[in-house]
């Protein structure tokens, strides 16, 4: 390996949660809020269902296409014979209830789902309609949240017991000097979780906190972005009581997560009228595509991008971890580019589209060969040169 230049090291960032690309993210929320309204919505929706109809997984989990501009550019441009957006996988966990970490409704095993994913949609009702019965009596979302929240964090605080005094057994008492980080950090979990009432992931873990975390994957770890479930009427006209409430809640429970306001009901009317209309009656009522904007926020929480490859026989954004280098990122391609990464030929998506193609590129000196320590960025178009054992090759 060749000695690392003062500078070049780039700071990896610390990624909480499971590593690799394969991540989900859960709709949490109370039962009738409209989380099976919304994923019928999205799966449903035209980009998923005829373009892509290997995108179900099972009746509640389902592949979503991401949205992207610089994806459908790139498509118009070389006009491929095949076109693979990146996907957000998402998956439909039945209703919470207060009391759901001592068993109650199906407690366990919905908490077994969320644990199975990587970032949550927590989904909040904000509508009212007499005929939608609501779990707790009324409409109350700030009340909603904070059972949610209870009962993910009273999940964490059991699993925290339980390994804690394993921990208690092997190293206060053992003297085993090798779980010391892990006990600090169970510690330090458990006040969090216990005294301060707080969720794992408002607080800033250094490195080996970091692993620790990642080998546990406790449930308030993982991201939230608030779905607010409004009336038609209330989207449209952008005012809800609750609005304004909901934003203080999160910034005090939850700071930075994102609160998306959408309507279950307008969303399943734009359904039915197909892509086209559907665009066209958003723009008349002025209004935006709440569910663009939620599955781009979503796969972000993941601490996913991707990057292109891009040419006349193929179309493809391909998924990686935030912070990836070049090798990496190839071999997500092709195991044998990783092994014989040679060099990323990269262009910016910005720098392609102002001058509309790779020789213009090249010209003007926006075609740039980057090393092994290249970090990806979201929307690069890369084209990687490598070599195998037996012969060269490049693709
Ligand atoms: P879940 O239990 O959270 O999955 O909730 P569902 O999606 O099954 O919705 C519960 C009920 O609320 C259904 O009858 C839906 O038609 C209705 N619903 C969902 N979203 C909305 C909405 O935005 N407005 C109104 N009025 N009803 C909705």
């Amino acid at each position: 390996m060749p000695p690392k230049k003062k500078g070049e090291e780039v700071k990896k960032p610390l990624l909480l949660g499971r590593l690799g690309t394969s991540l989900k993210i859960g709709i949490v929320g109370l039962p009738n809020v409209g989380k099976s309204t919304f994923f019928n919505v999205l799966t449903k929706s035209q980009a998923s269902a005829e373009n892509f109809p290997f995108c179900t997984i099972d009746p509640n989990e389902s592949r979503v296409p991401v949205p992207d501009e610089r994806w459908d550019f790139l498509c118009k441009h070389h006009k491929p014979a095949s076109k693979v957006p990146a996907f957000l996988a998402v998956v439909d966990i039945a209703g919470l209830v207060k009391g759901a970490n001592e068993g109650q409704g199906l407690g366990n095993a919905f908490l077994s789902h969320i644990s199975g994913c990587d970032a949550i949609f927590h989904m909040t009702r904000a509508f009212d309609d007499d005929d939608v019965t609501h779990v707790e009596g009324d409409v109350n979302p700030l009340r909603d949240m904070e059972i949610i929240h209870d009962e993910l964090r009273l999940k964490d605080i059991e699993y925290l017991s339980k390994r804690l005094t394993e921990l208690e057994k092997v190293f206060v008492r053992g003297g085993e000097k090798k779980y010391k980080v892990e006990y600090d950090t169970f510690v330090r979990i458990q006040t969090m979780l216990n005294d301060e009432k707080k969720p794992i992931r408002f607080a800033e873990w250094n490195e080996k906190e970091v692993e620790v975390l990642n080998k546990h994957l406790f449930l308030t770890s993982k991201p939230h972005i608030y779905l607010v479930n409004l009336s038609k009427k209330d989207y449209l006209r952008k005012k809800n009581k609750w609005l304004l409430k909901i934003s203080e809640w999160v910034k005090e429970h939850d700071p930075g997560s994102s609160i998306i306001p959408f309507s279950g009901a307008l969303e399943m009317e734009l359904l039915d009228m197909g892509e086209e209309k559907a665009e066209e009656y958003l723009k008349e009522l002025k209004a935006s595509n709440a569910l663009s904007k939620i599955i781009v926020t979503g796969f972000k929480a993941l601490q996913l991008e991707y990057f292109f490859t891009a040419g006349p026989d193929e179309v493809k954004a391909w998924t990686i971890k935030l912070g990836t280098k070049a090798p990496q990122a190839a071999g997500r391609i092709h195991t044998d580019m990783e092994k014989g990464f040679i060099m990323a030929e990269v262009m910016k998506f910005a720098d392609f589209k102002e001058l509309g193609s790779e020789s213009a590129c090249k010209a003007g000196g926006k075609y740039r060969q980057q090393g092994k320590q290249y970090v990806v960025d979201d929307g690069d178009i890369l084209f990687i040169k490598f070599n195998t054992p037996s012969q060269n090759k490049k693709k």
